[in-house]
């Protein structure tokens, strides 16, 4: 059916109700009916949802384009915040720095691309371990508690709090402003106290880290 311009494909099944998908990674839309509704009733459904399609079309068509890393010189790499250029050099030296708004990678030229995000992400384990120690006393005493250690690791949430009180940081979190790395270290540390996301939980949060949720939306951003 082309619906609105919009060209859906409908499948009718032994269901009661209709289910719009939008499918990446072209994008297309395709909607479960059930056997006996009619068309009238499944292009209705489908306009009535079609704010709610664009976005889903654009935000797909958006990831699809976002651009892989590969490491060589000129690229753009975030280090807390900031934007910096990525610049090779000789790999006399052990471990990448920034000077003005370059980040210097020591690799050799050969190096495969894996081995370049290896040595990017050290740095980042490094930088993230320091801006910890940093502010590991202050955190704790403003929450309180304290973890029985702190991990760093590449994962899909930016932390994580387990019932053995260990802390896990995203390593990430080295690419966005010093302030995002505090707040979910708050988060986590509250987490000791509250192991759930309840209303009290966001009580303790808006009392340790009053502008939590402007920096969340930074984070996510
Ligand atoms: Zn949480």
């Amino acid at each position: 059916m082309i619906i609105n311009g919009i060209s859906v494909a409908v499948q009718r099944k032994n269901i009661k109700n209709m289910y719009l998908r939008v499918v990446p990674p072209e994008g297309e839309v395709k909607i479960s009916a059930p056997l006996f509704v009619s068309d009238d009733k499944i292009i209705e459904f489908v306009e009535s949802k079609m704010d709610w399609i664009l976005a889903k079309k654009t935000q797909i068509s958006e990831k699809k384009y976002l651009p892989q890393l590969k490491y060589v010189n000129g690229e753009k790499h975030y280090l807390w915040g900031e934007e910096f250029t990525l610049q090779l050099i000789a790999n006399n030296i052990k471990t990448a720095f920034v000077k003005e708004d370059i980040l210097y990678l020591p690799v050799s030229k050969r190096s495969k691309m894996k081995t370049r995000q290896k040595t990017l992400e050290d740095f980042y384990r490094e930088e993230l371990q320091k801006e910890i120690l940093e502010i590991y006393d202050k955190c704790t005493a403003i929450v309180g508690k304290k973890p029985s250690e702190i991990k760093i690791r590449k994962m899909k949430n930016w932390g994580n709090c387990k019932q053995n009180k260990v802390i896990t940081l995203n390593l990430n979190l080295a690419k966005k402003p010093k302030i995002c790395t505090q707040y979910v270290l708050i988060h986590e540390l509250c987490h000791l106290i509250e192991f759930n996301h309840s209303k009290k939980f966001k009580m303790l949060m808006d009392k340790n880290c009053p502008k939590w949720q402007e920096i969340k939306k930074m984070l996510n951003d």
